[in-house]
Formats: structure tokens, sequence, C-alpha cells
């Protein structure tokens, strides 16, 4: 069979996955669109698997998992991100730097992502969302608003302090509201 040809996003009915022995199955309830689901698509990010489901700012509830998953249960909301495995020995990882490791691996790229009923996540890997989060309006949290979150904690941002938001995007336009959250309304006594 042929692979999908580049720019073309195609439906399909697929058996539904098995998540490995360290991994959640997932009933996706919302999937955000990220620009690096795009280069996939376009093939500017050259294909580790074809074809392949895109879609990594998902969020969804827990309808099964591996036998050697501990701390999640079926009900569960989790959230899947871009970063999916990474080898846990090297410097970078044990460093706190994991998205450098080169053995990484990624959601939607290596492996099927969040553009499906069902999508599979490494426990270790799968973010807990918090009750009372709308899955729709916050899913880009999952990759935009990692990004976002890491550049402004790096730029150890002084309370009051001037922040400079450049090439303007998805992940800048959540930062800007955790950077300068929006006013409540004031209100005003006159005697
Ligand atoms: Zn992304
Ligand atoms: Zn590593």
């Amino acid at each position: 069979m042929a692979g999908p040809s580049p720019g073309v996003l195609e439906q399909v009915h697929r058996p539904a996955p098995t998540p490995e022995p360290d991994e959640l199955l997932v009933q996706v309830e919302a999937c955000g669109v990220c620009r690096a689901d795009l280069h996939v698509l376009d093939g500017d990010l050259p294909p580790h698997r074809s074809p392949v489901v895109p879609g990594h700012e998902a969020v969804g509830h827990v309808v099964a998992h591996g036998r050697d998953v501990t701390g999640w249960a079926v009900g569960d909301v989790a959230g899947i991100a871009w970063l999916r495995r990474t080898c846990g020995r090297c410097a970078a990882c044990r460093s706190g730097r994991e998205n450098l490791c080169q053995l990484s691996r990624y959601t939607g790229w290596d492996d099927d992502g969040g553009y499906a009923e069902l999508a599979t996540v490494p426990a270790d890997y799968a973010y807990r969302w918090p009750a009372g989060l709308d899955p729709v309006t916050h899913a880009p949290l999952r990759c935009a608003g990692i990004i976002g979150y890491r550049a402004l904690r790096r730029s150890e941002l002084p309370t009051g302090g001037v922040l400079g938001l450049y090439g303007f995007g998805a992940s800048a336009h959540v930062t800007a509201q955790l950077a300068a959250p929006p006013r409540r309304a004031r209100t005003t006594s006159r005697r």
C-alpha cells in the first residue's frame, strides 16, 4: 500500500490501539492543533512513521492501562503532549533536560497521536488534568502552554517587570495570559 501524500490528512478506520505494559489507553475528548502537526503533515519534519496519526495536545479519560502502570486508574483524566518517551539514563535526562535526549520519541511523529477516538500514552509522560478544566478550551496547554511556561520561567521575569514576546503565536498568546492575568473588575465606592 502506498503511503499518504504530503499535506493530506485522511480519515481512516483502524482497530483500537493496545496499550504497552507501561501505557494508558485514553478516550480522546479534545486535541488541539499545533504547528508541528502541520510540519509532520507537510513533510517539513522527516517522517518517522507513515502513516501516522498526528495530534499531541490531547486530553481524555483513561479507559484501560497496561499491567505495569501504577498511580493511574480507569476514569482519570490524562493530558498527552509532544514529548512521549526518553531514555532516562543520558546526561540530558539525568539533569532535568530530557527534552534534549537523543533517544526521545514524540507523539504524532514517532507514535500515533490524538486525532483519534483512542490514543495511548506512556503513563510516566501523561499529565494529570485538573478537575473542572475544560478539555476543549485548554487542550493547547499540552504543547503551546508547556513551551510558553518554560520560556516564561527561564526569563526570570520579576514582578512588575517588562516582558517581550517575539514570533507571536500559539505559545505567546498563552504566555501573555499567564504573565499578565486579566484584571478583575474593580469596585469603586463614592462617599
Ligand atoms: Zn506542538
Ligand atoms: Zn535520555
